[in-house]
């Protein structure tokens, strides 16, 4: 699928509130610190001369600034501003009841500053006026009384932060942004201040936001002198683009001379960054294409007439694909029937191509992929291959097993399932029949193709929700015990599949996913990854009816699953976020919540409790026991989320729905909704999120707001597509995808969802130079290639040097 290149406009008015670069809006800094992690690229620039050169820094600064990352004059001079102030956009401040649980820059002059000690919690409380009449309370709590000391009446300060209210008064709490202006002149119409993330520990080395402004002109100007902000980009690119030369973008994005300037200098930067991963990734896909070993040409045509004619295929003497086709007791959607088009096209190469298939097979929760894949595998199967069948956990590729076997039962293709916990003696055939050739199908974990197993003649992977969870939960998750992907393995890519065992020809590969991700973001990343798209669901299917609720709310809550159970025989998930690193941690909440609802609010029914402590098996035996109606709820941890259709469940409880991301809340919601009565999926927020109680930090309203946001998306959506867009938008693409464990990125400014339009642009620039000149030698691409040999401590074996 190919999302939109958003308009910058179209942009920021869906995340005006939370994420707006320019002015509008200000970030927490350490939501502006998360933006702006400085990933580690595959080298970063050494030998540049050191911080001592700059004036007015102790050593005490200059290590501070070393353990803060900042080692060279360069760190600096690139560190940009993760925000601006703008004269233009302070709110007077009897405004400021407009702008409730919003972020606003102010600008007012101390009236009083008050230390109020306390044996809990001592404040210091700063009130503001401004010319318009308002007033404004700033509220400390660390350090209160050497606060209050700070401020004297009548000087005035730059605040930014979300506006609070509590007992009528407006107030700002722990500011994330404050800025003395000793000269009153220094901050007026037309101007804009840059804002730098300053950690604490800066701070305390007694750097303010002031002396550090200075540190980075002092070090721009350095590295101008030096050489070192000298034109990088090919010229032909930067006439075709209209790009800012480069000293110039570096000044603009730092030192502003206008909004509209500053927006031409980012993008310019922003070209810059996606240019140089982009022609990493080009020569990386040309070494892989030129890697590839051999390739299948599978015969795909029995199962095209097959689709096209199904009855005279099932007269026809055919092979377990068309079989399997003709007697589904469903119709095949009209997605499922073009992406299995897609799929068989690639796996022909018939348009001529010497690498393998990789594409990407995306469909929301439900949409039917395991089918899709099924028939791709068995095309493999009849052309004498043998397939690997993979799922992110033991507990989901034990549940992909049982439902092939039962569709091929009345097939002679023999499945088997490679799992930990199985005994040696039983691990030992299923290993000697995979590599005989005997297994035609062997399902498992990711561990399927990187471990000890040998086959025969593997021709086709499939791997389902590979990406799905995050690195700390897959850890979690993966039982350490068995014969499981280790942890570092599922971080080194998210997409690409690595086949350790050396075979005769390189499979061909279909991953699949219900979190579709941007089509230039597909390309860009795996360079050679197709993607096919089912985007409806089968017919008859209802919709779940999404509610969002606070802690307070759960009396009413169970009182309705009650009624569910009691008048309709139906059952109820209640689930525990897995949230930490600590199975152990989320496995005791799970457990607190068993003992104390089957002693109260539900005593008078069956539950059922899963979570990641329990072994496999007992997992698996829990879920059974579910699913054959043996319990009426089951309090379960996110172990659930892989868990087993089990139609007569009907409400889907989720606690502290906050921890979780909107895709994973999106699949734990798909967990119900399977049978024909209509389900509901109850998400539970947090207290805290609750509004107006007591007060609260500057930084807790926006975590709230921005959790809210979340959850309000999935009431109002239930498509898998637009809720994996807001996701996207909203934490970033990076963290979404595990991109910043994939050390490929190195990006200070561009964003890769929100700059998909610049994405698509450096792709087809840098696939253009690479195929023009491979190796960077002419000598317009002269300072490219320097760049280049600079960035990347690999980028020898690139471009050969000498
Ligand atoms: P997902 O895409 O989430 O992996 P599944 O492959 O698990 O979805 O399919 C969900 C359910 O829908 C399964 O029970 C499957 O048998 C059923 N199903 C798949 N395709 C169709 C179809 N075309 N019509 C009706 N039901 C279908
Ligand atoms: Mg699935």
């Amino acid at each position: 699928m190919t999302y939109p290149s958003y308009r910058p406009d179209e942009k920021f008015e869906r995340i005006d509130e939370i994420r707006c670069w320019f002015c509008k809006g200000i970030m927490s800094e350490r939501a502006a610190r998360q933006r702006k992690t400085i990933i580690p690229a595959a080298g970063a620039p050494s030998g540049l001369p050191s911080l001592r050169h700059l004036k007015g820094l102790t050593p005490k600064k200059v290590d501070a600034l070393s353990s803060a990352g900042y080692e060279t004059l360069e760190d600096l001079a690139f560190h940009f501003p993760g925000r601006y102030l703008d004269a233009r956009e302070l709110v007077p401040l009897n405004d400021l009841r407009k702008h409730l649980r919003r972020p606003v820059s102010v600008r007012g002059k101390v009236i009083s500053a008050n230390y109020t000690p306390s044996q809990r919690r001592g404040r210091a409380a700063i009130s503001l006026k401004d010319d318009s009449g308002g007033a404004l309370q700033l509220v400390y709590f660390d350090y209160p009384e050497w606060r209050s000391k700070q401020f004297r009446r009548g000087d005035e300060y730059l605040v930014a932060g979300y506006v609070g209210e509590f007992r009528n008064v407006i107030q700002i709490v722990q500011p994330p942004f404050i800025e003395h202006l000793s000269n009153p002149e220094e901050f007026v119409q037309g101007h804009v201040l840059p804002l730098y993330y300053l950690s604490p520990m800066l701070r305390k080395a007694g750097i303010s936001d002031k002396s550090f402004r200075e540190l980075i002109h002092q070090a721009v100007d350095e590295c101008e002198k030096i050489g070192l902000l000298d034109e990088i980009l090919p010229n032909d690119l930067i006439e075709r683009h209209h790009l800012m030369p480069r000293v110039q973008s570096i000044h603009e994005v730092h030192w502003p001379s206008s909004p509209e300037r500053a927006q031409l200098a980012r993008r310019r930067m922003k070209y810059e960054e996606l240019f140089f991963m982009q022609l990493r990734l080009s020569m990386e896909r040309e070494r892989m294409r030129s890697n590839v070993r051999g390739v299948v040409k599978y015969e795909v045509s029995p199962l095209l007439s097959a689709l096209k004619d199904p009855i005279a295929s099932r007269l026809a003497n055919s092979g377990p694909a068309e079989e399997v086709l003709t007697s589904l007791p469903y119709k095949l959607t009209g997605g499922q029937v073009q992406s299995l088009r897609e799929i068989l096209h690639d796996m022909s190469k018939s348009d001529g191509r010497t690498y393998p298939m990789n594409r990407l097979l995306q469909g929301d929760v439900g949409s039917g992929k395991t089918i899709v894949a099924l028939l791709a595998m068995l095309v493999a199967i009849e052309n004498g291959y043998q397939c690997a069948f993979m799922a992110p956990t033991e507990v989901l590729a034990a549940q992909h097993f049982d439902t092939l076997t039962k569709i091929l039962n009345s097939t002679d293709i023999k499945t088997a399932l490679l799992i930990g916990g199985q005994k040696k003696r039983e691990r030992k055939q299923i290993l000697d029949a995979i590599a005989s050739g005997e297994t035609h199908i062997a399902v498992g974990t990711h561990a399927l193709i990187q471990k000890s197993v040998r086959f025969q003649r593997l021709g086709f992977v499939v791997t389902d929700e590979q990406h799905r969870f995050g690195v700390a939960q897959r850890k979690a998750l993966i039982d350490k015990s068995s014969d499981t992907a280790g942890p570092e393995e599922f971080e080194h890519d998210m997409f690409r599949i690595h086949i350790h065992e050396p075979t005769a020809v390189t499979p061909d590969v279909l991953l699949m996913t219900a979190t579709p991700i941007p089509r230039t973001l597909a390309l860009t990343l795996y360079g050679d990854m197709e993607v096919s798209t089912i985007r409806e669901l089968p017919p008859g299917r209802k919709p779940i009816q999404t509610m969002l609720f606070y802690e307070h709310d759960h009396p009413v809550i169970y009182k309705a699953a009650i009624r569910r159970i009691e008048e309709r025989a139906e059952q109820v998930f209640i689930v525990y976020p897995l949230r930490d690193k600590s199975v152990k941690i989320d496995s005791e909440a799970a457990e607190k919540a068993f003992e104390y609802l089957t002693a109260h609010d539900f005593k008078n029914f069956r539950v059922g409790l899963v979570h990641g402590k329990m072994s496999s098996n007992d997992k698996q035996e829990a879920m059974r026991r579910f699913r054959e109606k043996e319990f009426d709820v089951l309090i379960a941890t996110t172990v659930i989320e892989v868990v087993v259709d089990v139609p007569n469940a009907t409400v889907m409880n989720i606690e502290h729905a906050e921890r979780f991301g909107l895709a994973q809340l999106h699949q734990l919601r798909g967990r119900v909704g399977r049978g024909s009565g209509d389900s509901a999926c109850v998400l539970v927020a947090s207290e805290k999120l609750a509004m107006g109680e007591g007060m609260q930090t500057s930084d807790e309203i926006e975590q709230s707001s921005l959790a809210l946001e979340r959850l309000r998306t999935l009431v109002a959506t239930s498509d898998g597509f637009e809720i994996a867009k807001a996701d996207m938008q909203i934490r970033g693409t990076g963290e979404l995808m595990g991109l910043k464990q994939s050390g490929k990125v190195r990006l200070r400014l561009a964003d890769l969802t929100f700059d998909s339009d610049i994405v698509e642009q450096t792709l087809h620039d840098a696939d253009a130079v690479i195929s023009a000149d491979p190796q960077l030698r002419t000598p317009a691409n002269r300072a490219t290639r320097e760049e280049f040999l600079r960035l990347y401590r690999d980028a020898e074996s690139y471009l050969h040097v000498g």
